[in-house]
């Protein structure tokens, strides 16, 4: 039944009562005690209460005051509430004076599950920096619009016995508050105080606590001397170095074995980001959001942040304190800037634990700030950029885990075990996805520990217990041999999705989209029906399945594995497709190899061993960057593409500003369901004679992106022709790249094309399990039409 409840003439004296069903991200975010002043305000009796499936409500009262009550709950949200729907239904009135809360019940199934992590709001923060607040720099102040969520979680119903704050007693004044309907602690979970609630120490490496009056205060001292500092947090530990101390942040990269990577920066406030970049509108409220993301902003020349801090690309990760705890180690204005990193070696998962963090950290930092309020969930920071004046997820993880995704299509119990690098699982069940936090790489037993640890949390917490598994069709991912045992196990059902179909259905499902769409699916890495190595595809897509109409057209990868990371094999791969004279001597300085290198390479070539065959743009970027840029070998994923975009930052990057290499489409033939092969050979020749000339290296690098859109962009205008279909969803690794992004949205829209992206999950490999769901959904319930 719609709101607007059809009632009689309207009688100024008469009392109505209406039953209300929220629904939405309306339980742990204050929403109670905010209808609770609402109604009281508006003089209406009544109660509300929490429900498996949202928050009821009862008011009773004058009919025009319960419309502008209702009309107030809308407009009024809290901030970390989200209503997706209001259902109303008229009841008898009762009589009933005041209006009450009433005590939560749960029963049935779980659809309101726990929120995400908030960052400290405006009112907590004035009271933590307050001399004459009770709470004045008690590093864990929170109230009902902030503070730790999932990752002190247990289990639900979002109750203080479920959290790691079983343990600490209230004392009287929380307890007060916390049982207040009008007080802004009312039911606030983590309510604690200096005399009830968890405190800081500081520690040495070895695990042996500090006497400090103020550790807060000596962990800055740590920083200022240019040390390590192991900082415990929301959803894991950091390690901390002064951001602005240059050989402090060469330290921590040697202790932890991080050379490239760039490293995240906290900085004070929103002042202090617009300081160290250069920030739009976009931006800025993206740094500001509840979540706190990670922002990946444009750097300001000579901002005094260390170089090695992200070597070699103009952009920095930047974000502000989420943590009381972190606003306090720049509250006193001692240090400017803070490297905060994930704890953890290269791509293991982030230490939670007090003991796990001693025993793992203890040879990287030179002491620890640590607190008692245990981490339940481990939940690395996320990542996010502007792509096209509209947010980008690189990374979901804390503040926007574990929040519904919603799907086009109803869906049974599935799940959906993503890919192998910068792996999350998808759970999904009705119209709704739980998309796990951010687990890291699936490279061995603790990434795949942590996945099953959190696996068995979103199970528990969203009583999704899947029915069927789905997963990529690459035979030596890790999930791949994960997901088939446990089939075996549980005698479950098996669906097998080509990689950039999951990925373009991630797109489609983000949009409801029907499709069928063009999908342009541009990445490193995706096991094609070929048997090959697939990457710069354009299909044509429905969620139930695809047809190949182009890609790009097959070149070797020379030593397979180790061709990713020396970009230089790529380039060798590339021009020897493309017909170049590799033993020229010029070509040989370029790529930095001797004719040996080039006899090895080609009889391996020619032979076909350890080179297999790929179309994967990823791939191109990284030939195209040994050559412009001469990156011989990369330390992190999809590094020399980062850098060949950081490269032509400051070229225009309209379409059309530049000039571009030509990319000949091959003929295929659709009758034979033959694809269409995108040449770049003529590209590489263009390329060289702009390396010829003299070009300046930005400006090839300028050229060479906005001839991959055109390629592209020619390509789906011949998938258009075939089918007609003027929809194109983008995804893939590489639509982080905003210069691809823009080219490709830009010469699309210029030919008549609605375009979409990503915004909700990663168009990279972190989105993987939630196109995967939306496939499995739709191939399941067409078997049953
Ligand atoms: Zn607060
Ligand atoms: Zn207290």
């Amino acid at each position: 039944m719609s709101e607007s409840t059809q009632s009689k003439k309207e009688q100024p004296n008469a009392r109505s009562r209406w039953g209300l069903l929220v629904s939405g991200v309306v339980q742990g975010v204050g929403f109670r005690p905010f209808v609770y002043r609402l109604a009281s305000e508006a003089g209406l009796a009544g109660s509300i209460g929490n429900d498996t499936a949202g928050v009821t409500i009862e008011v009773e009262g004058a009919e025009t005051e319960i419309k502008s009550f209702l009309a107030r709950l809308r407009m009024e949200t809290p901030a970390l509430a989200r209503i997706d729907s209001i259902t109303v239904r008229e009841l008898k009135p009762t009589g009933e004076k005041g209006f009450r809360i009433v005590a939560s019940e749960v029963l049935g199934r779980v659809s309101t599950g726990i929120p995400a992590d908030a960052a400290t709001c405006t009112d907590c923060l004035r009271e933590l920096l307050d001399p004459m607040d009770r709470r004045y720099r008690y590093p864990f102040i929170n109230c009902t619009n902030c503070g730790p969520r999932f990752t002190i979680t247990k289990q639900i119903p979002y109750d203080r016995p479920q959290t790691s704050m079983a343990r600490f007693t209230m004392c009287a004044r929380c307890q007060a508050e916390y049982d207040d309907p009008l007080d802004r602690r009312f039911h606030a979970q983590p309510n604690a105080c200096w005399n009830c609630g968890p405190r800081v120490w500081l520690e040495s490496p070895d695990g042996k606590s500090v006497p400090a009056d103020d550790p807060i205060a000596s962990a800055i001292e740590v920083l200022r001397a240019g040390q390590v500092l192991g900082i415990k947090g929301i959803g894991g530990f950091h390690l901390s170095v002064d951001a602005t101390c240059e050989a402090a942040v060469k330290l921590l990269r040697q202790r932890k074995h991080r050379y490239g990577k760039p490293l995240a920066v906290m900085v004070r406030d929103i002042e202090a980001a617009r300081s160290f970049c250069v920030l739009n509108a976009e931006e800025e409220a993206m740094l500001l959001a509840p979540a706190r993301p990670i922002v990946i902003a444009r750097g300001r020349a000579n901002n005094g942040i260390a170089k090695g801090v992200a070597p070699g690309i103009p952009w920095l990760g930047i974000f502000l304190p989420y943590a009381p705890l972190q606003h306090l180690l720049f509250a006193g204005a001692r240090v400017r800037a803070l490297v905060m990193t994930s704890a953890n070696l290269s791509e293991e998962p982030i230490a939670i634990d007090n003991v796990e963090a001693r025993t793992r950290l203890e040879k990287i930092v030179d002491g620890f700030l640590m607190h008692d309020r245990e981490i339940l969930q481990r939940c690395d920071d996320s990542v996010t950029e502007i792509v096209n004046g509209a947010p980008q997820l690189l990374r979901r993880a804390r503040g926007y885990v574990p929040l519904g995704l919603s799907l086009p299509m109803e869906s049974p119990p599935l799940l959906g075990v993503g890919g192998h690098l910068k792996n999350a699982f998808a759970l999904a069940h009705g119209k709704v996805v739980y998309q796990s936090q951010h687990l890291g790489d699936l490279e061995n037993l603790t990434g795949i520990e942590f996945f099953e640890e959190s696996l068995d949390h979103f199970m528990r917490t969203f009583e999704i217990d899947p029915e069927r598994i789905v997963h990529d069709m690459h035979p030596g991912y890790l999930s791949t041999n994960w997901a088939k045992e446990r089939a075996r196990e549980r005698r479950l059902p098996l669906i097998a999705v080509q990689h950039h179909h999951a990925h373009i259905a991630g797109c489609m499902s983000e949009h409801c989209l029907t499709g069928p769409v063009i999908g342009i699916a541009l990445d490193g890495t995706g096991y094609g029906t070929d048997g090959r190595v697939w990457g710069g595809e354009l299909m044509i897509c429905q969620y139930d399945g695809f047809e190949r109409f182009a890609h790009l057209d097959y070149v070797p990868m020379p030593g397979g594995e180790a061709a990713i990371r020396n970009p230089w094999r790529m380039a060798f791969g590339h021009l020897r497709a493309a017909g170049f004279n590799l033993s020229d001597v010029a070509t040989l300085d370029l790529l930095g190899i001797t004719e040996r290198d080039v006899r090895l390479l080609e009889r391996m070539m020619d032979r076909g061993v350890n080179a297999p065959l790929t179309s994967s743009c990823g791939r191109l970027f990284d030939a195209v960057a040994a050559v412009i840029m001469g990156r011989r070998e990369v330390d992190y994923e999809a590094q020399a593409a980062i850098e060949l975009e950081g490269l032509a930052v400051d070229e225009p990057d309209e379409f059309g500003s530049s000039a571009h290499y030509p990319i000949e489409i091959l003929d295929g033939d659709w009758s034979l369901r033959e694809p269409c092969r995108l040449s770049v050979a003529p590209l590489w020749r263009g390329l060289f004679q702009d390396l010829r000339s003299g070009v300046s290296r930005s400006c090839m690098a300028a050229r060479f992106h906005a001839s991959v859109a055109a390629g592209f962009m020619q390509a789906t205008l011949r998938a258009r022709a075939a089918s007609g279909i003027i929809q194109v969803a983008l995804s893939g690794g590489c639509m982080h790249n905003r210069r691809l992004a823009r080219l490709l949205r830009q010469c699309l829209e210029v030919q008549g094309f609605e375009v979409y992206e990503h915004h909700a999950v990663s168009p990279g490999d972190g989105g993987l399990s939630y196109g995967q769901v939306a496939v499995g959904a739709a191939m399941l319930q067409n078997r049953v039409n």
